[in-house]
């Protein structure tokens, strides 16, 4: 700041303004979008990877805004986090992800034992009792508890571990499972995974990306692996958009995936071709 000039604060000023008064509009655009059916969900199939079978979907968010199409869920997301409108959307998401998955089956028996993975961000954790809205849905939807499966993220457990551990406990005692998401971007990985009790983690897929490459990433991914197996829990990586990387991932015992190359994010009917 110290050389910056008078205009030169003017120029910096006017993109923050441009940024600030952008997310004014989108967080005002955003309110209500459920509501007016902007907002939608997409599912993205995960496979196991020493049998290559389907075994579930992630739920992930999409929004069509009315004049600018469709918007960026990381944009979008971030901004619902920030001004709370999360608290409304993460439940009408739970809901509709639970009802979906219930209907799989009608496609085909074998579709009665596939999970729905569903995001829930920082906020919402803290925000009302997660584990008695989960309840209230599940029992609503009839959706069996192990179907469900709920993605944290490192950041998100943080700072709060005492609260978030026993709030994962009861889910898991329910039968819901628990995965921490993007994991080994947090840096803290380890000494999370020992006080917050999860069923599992995934891989985030800046490892996955260059572990074909990158003698490092392939390090990384491997020890991930092989440290979430000696506790005792599971792994999934996401962003398979090759084939070699899903062969090398099954090679190094990984059990689940999911990726471009396996399926893109998808809505319901679609997936539900796929299960027929
Ligand atoms: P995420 O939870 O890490 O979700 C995975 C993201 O990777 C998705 O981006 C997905 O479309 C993308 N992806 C999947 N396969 C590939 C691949 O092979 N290559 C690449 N490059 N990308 C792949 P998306 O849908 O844009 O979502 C971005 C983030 O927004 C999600 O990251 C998640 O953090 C958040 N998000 C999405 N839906 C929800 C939601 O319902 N609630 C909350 N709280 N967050 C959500
Ligand atoms: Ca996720
Ligand atoms: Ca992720
Ligand atoms: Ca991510």
């Amino acid at each position: 700041a110290k050389v910056a000039g008078k205009n030169c604060y003017r120029f910096y000023s006017r993109v923050m303004d441009q940024a600030v008064e952008r997310r004014v509009r989108m967080e005002q655009d955003l309110r209500g979008a459920w509501e007016r059916g902007e907002l939608s969900l997409a599912y993205q199939p995960v496979y196991r990877l020493d049998d290559g079978r389907l075994v579930g979907a992630e739920a992930l968010l999409r929004w069509r805004h009315p004049e600018h199409g469709h918007v960026a869920p990381a944009l979008f997301i971030d901004v619902a986090e920030q001004s709370g409108l999360i608290e409304a959307i993460g439940p009408q998401v739970l809901r509709a992800a639970c009802m979906d998955a219930r209907g799989w089956q009608e496609e085909a028996p074998a579709a009665r034992q596939l999970f729905v993975s569903v995001n829930v961000s920082a906020r919402q954790l803290r925000a009302g009792d997660l584990a008695t809205q989960v309840e209230a849905v599940l029992r609503e939807t009839g959706l069996p508890p192990s179907r469900l499966h709920v993605e944290l993220t490192e950041t998100a457990v943080i700072g709060d571990e005492a609260r978030v551990s026993g709030l994962l406990a009861r889910l898991r005692n329910s039968g819901v499972k628990v995965w921490l998401d993007d994991f080994g971007t947090g840096f803290s990985g380890l000494s999370h995974l020992r006080r917050v009790p999860v069923d599992g983690v995934k891989i985030d897929r800046s490892f996955i990306a260059d572990v074909l490459r990158d003698p490092d990433d392939l390090a990384l991914t491997t020890a991930i692996i092989a440290m979430a197996h000696s506790l005792g829990i599971q792994v999934v990586a996401e962003g398979v958009e090759k084939e070699g990387q899903y062969a090398l991932l099954r090679e190094r015992g990984c059990d689940m995936a999911q990726g471009y190359w396996l399926g893109q994010p998808m809505p319901d009917e679609e997936f539900r071709r796929l299960l027929a």
